[in-house]
Order: C-alpha cells, then sequence, then structure tokens
C-alpha cells in the first residue's frame, strides 16, 4: 500500500540584508549600515538623493544612494567636493 502524508514544503524566497559594500573601494561594512568595527562606535554615512511627489490619490519617490565608507567619504568625496568651489560639509555635533 502505497501511503500518502500531507507535508508543508516551504519554497518561499525573500531578499534580506546581507552586506553592505562601499561603491568606490568595494570595504565591507561590520555592521549592518554601521562602517565601524568597533562595537560601542557608530559611523554612518549618507550620500542620497530622494525624489517624491504627492497627489490627492496616491504618490511615489525615487532614492537614489550611494554607499561609501567613512574612508572614502573623508578621502575621496570630501576632497571631491572642497577642490570644487570650496565646499565645505555641514558638520554637526550631539552629546548625550
Ligand atoms: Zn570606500
Amino acid at each position: 500500500m502505497k501511503h500518502m502524508k500531507t507535508v508543508l514544503i516551504l519554497e518561499h524566497t525573500e531578499e534580506v540584508f546581507d552586506k553592505l559594500t562601499c561603491d568606490v573601494c568595494g570595504t565591507e561594512s561590520h555592521w549592518d549600515e554601521n562602517w565601524s568595527s568597533a562595537e560601542p562606535e557608530k559611523h554612518i554615512t549618507t550620500v542620497q538623493l530622494e525624489e517624491e511627489e504627492s497627489f490627492p490619490n496616491g504618490g511615489q519617490s525615487t532614492q537614489t544612494q550611494f554607499h561609501i565608507c567613512p574612508t572614502c567619504f573623508k578621502t575621496k568625496l570630501s576632497a571631491w567636493f572642497e577642490s570644487h568651489r570650496q565646499a565645505k560639509a555641514t558638520v554637526s555635533n550631539s552629546v548625550w
């Protein structure tokens, strides 16, 4: 006799965060979007263009991002900005 049973076969895939790499040098981050290698530290970089349209019945937005490690941010991106029209970064500090 051939016995049959019902089994649940999970064939589900989903895009989940794996790692973050620098778009300039390829370095991998250590903690999700935190580039620091020391656990108590947090080094986050953001280079993003967000374009949004809002209408009464809905809207849309597009985010364009570059992921860049702190070293490339300081040595390449900041250097590029500062060499063009002497642009200076906005630096904010907070203490808690
Ligand atoms: Zn880099």
